[in-house]
């Protein structure tokens, strides 16, 4: 179990939640991946820990972990989403379109635009969810065209 799983697990308890064997195999998964996983991704490896887990009860792992923010949805291609790991505090994903690995990057500067929104709309803003796409270097040095300084 590396670190990252651990930390997330005790966030988990933290929250006063049981680690089952669903949670369990959801934060592994996760944590031990570069690229969003979707619920079938996340389905096919915890029947590695336990074939019993069935596809609702990860469903429901994923909804719970994404309530308590200690997970994310991040969109995929064709309208389908996978999960990462968040860091807790305020960060966003930044996917590549290419290869699907992900990264975390801290907070936003959004305030003033929010505060703008809020002032022509009258709502409350409670919160938002950015998501930035691009290409990673390692992809960009295989398609031979070299990063950008
Ligand atoms: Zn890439
Ligand atoms: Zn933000």
């Amino acid at each position: 179990m590396d670190d990252h799983e651990q930390t997330v697990l005790d966030d988990l308890r933290a929250h006063g939640y049981k680690v089952t064997q669903a949670r369990r195999a959801v934060i592994r998964a996760l944590t031990g991946s570069v690229r969003p996983l979707s619920v079938n991704e996340l389905h096919a490896q915890a029947q590695r820990m336990n074939p019993a887990i069935g596809l609702v009860t990860i469903y429901r792992t994923v909804e719970l972990l994404t309530h308590l923010d200690l997970i994310r949805p991040v969109h995929l291609m064709d309208n389908c989403h996978g999960y990462a790991v968040a860091s807790p505090g305020h960060t966003h994903h930044l996917v590549c379109k290419k290869c699907h690995r992900a990264v975390e990057f801290d907070g936003c500067d959004l305030g003033l635009f929010l505060e703008q929104v809020a002032r022509e709309t009258g709502y409350r803003i409670t919160g938002h969810w950015l998501e930035l796409e691009g290409i990673c270097a390692r992809c960009q040095a295989a398609d031979g065209s070299a990063p950008q300084p």
